[in-house]
């Protein structure tokens, strides 16, 4: 019984831990040289409503992952515009804890391995194909789960962006993203926001050992830096080009916020380099990710599957997705919850039990006591936090 996860991100780290919780062979394939994808420049975790959905994930059983994130915190319950109780981990060492994580349960890491096509049989996928440094590689499993995310490759960020402005993901490297949920020809959807199609991601990071000395020292005792923008050098309309609309609050346009995640996390799409110069303590900042963030931030949103809540793709039998390749779900948390739940469901289907999911019609139902609807609560209580309002529509 084999499962393969294409995509090492939070989403496909989650779906193969579970995978192999559940009994099955567990294949994670990642194109880069590293898991975690965009999770490598994040850092926020536990703020608002996520709080809810990680001890709930935690309390299921679940644990694994989120203990190993608290164990490589920055800090901890803090607050700022938007972000209530929010923890911050350390982008720097998180990557190789959940490696190991990963290695020690038994999950088989195949790193620099890019999923090119897929193999069909009727309506289920019966391998993958994919290039690993230059080799073409075949491998045949049971059942697939599409953790691809949504952002780039640089011909949407051409397209609907400022361009590659080499973020994390490394395009030109290792290839773009290849969603194998289109190879098995799904119909695919991106976020549609006035004419907008995508969204910048929301936050970029600068070098901290740039920042003059006295920021530098809040944010490394505080967590938080929030220096306000002169009127000349703010920028209107940046706050509508954000991947997280529910953060878009006007604090985010007055002031430059930076969070301390290793990185100098700035929350804005991005800031033309020399004008943040010219704010106070601000005269040497450079980038660490995207490399260019004075002009753009990478696009994320293209690219979804319609699914089931079980998270089955539809169309094909046996392809699940998780994390943003699954919808609106912008952030660690909600990748996290939709893996697991995709990876437990997927070793279901190749048991032939039934999946964990409850009809639409129960989405506002309270909490029972069965496992299958404390599932679906723990992702709708995640949802309804995070989208106060649509966050943008779906075409
Ligand atoms: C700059 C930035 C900052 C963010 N900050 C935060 C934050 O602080 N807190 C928060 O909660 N959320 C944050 N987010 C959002 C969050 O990172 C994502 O919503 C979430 O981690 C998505 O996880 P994922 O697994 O779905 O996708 P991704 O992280 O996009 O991972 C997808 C993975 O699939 C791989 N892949 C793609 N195609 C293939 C293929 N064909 N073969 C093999 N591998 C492939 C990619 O290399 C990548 O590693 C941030 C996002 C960005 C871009």
């Amino acid at each position: 019984m084999r499962v393969i996860v294409v995509g090492g991100g939070w989403g496909g780290c989650a779906a193969a831990l579970s995978v192999k919780k559940r009994g099955a062979e567990s294949i994670s394939l990642e194109r880069t040289d590293m898991l975690l994808g965009t999770g490598l420049v994040g850092g926020i975790m536990r703020n608002n409503g996520r709080y809810t959905a990680t001890e709930e994930l935690i309390a299921m059983g679940e644990k694994d992952i989120f203990n190993a994130i608290d164990g490589n915190l920055l800090h901890r319950d803090i607050n700022f515009p938007g972000h209530r109780h929010a923890s911050l981990y350390n982008v720097a060492r998180m990557e190789p804890v959940i490696k190991r994580l990963l290695t020690e349960s038994g999950v088989q890491i195949h790193l620099m391995t890019r999923v090119t096509d897929v193999e069909m049989n009727g309506a289920c996928i019966t391998a993958l194909k994919a290039k690993r440094s230059g080799e073409s590689v075949r491998l045949e499993g049971d059942a697939f789960i599409d953790t691809t995310g949504t952002a780039g490759p640089p011909a949407q960020c051409n397209k609907y962006g400022n361009g590659c402005v080499m973020c994390v993901l490394r395009c030109h490297t290792f290839g773009g993203r290849v969603s194998v949920a289109a190879k098995a020809g799904v119909n695919e959807f991106s976020g549609q926001k006035g004419g907008q199609t995508g969204a910048f991601s929301g936050a970029c990071k600068l070098h901290k050992e740039s920042l003059a000395d006295e920021l530098l020292k809040e944010l490394n005792t505080t967590g938080k830096v929030v220096v306000p923008i002169p009127p000349a050098l703010k920028i209107k309309g940046k706050l509508a080009l954000k991947a997280c609309q529910q953060y878009a609050l006007k604090e985010f346009e007055d002031n430059v916020i930076l969070l301390d995640t290793g990185h100098a996390k700035l929350m804005s799409p991005f800031f033309p380099l020399e004008m943040l110069r010219e704010i106070p303590g601000f005269e040497c900042a450079r980038y660490e990710d995207p490399y260019s963030g004075g002009l753009g931030n990478s696009i994320r949103y293209i690219g979804m599957s319609s699914r089931d809540d079980a998270m089955k793709v539809d169309g094909v039998d046996n392809l699940y997705c998780a994390g943003e390749k699954a919808g609106l779900l912008v952030g660690h948390t909600e990748a996290i919850c939709t893996g697991t739940l995709a990876g437990y469901n997927a070793v279901g289907y190749v048991m032939g039990e039934p999946p964990w999911c409850c009809p639409i019609a129960w989405q506002s139902a309270t909490v029972s006591g069965i496992r299958a609807n404390r599932w679906w609560n723990m992702v709708v209580l995640t949802l309804n936090s995070l989208f106060p309002a649509p966050c943008c529509s779906i075409e």
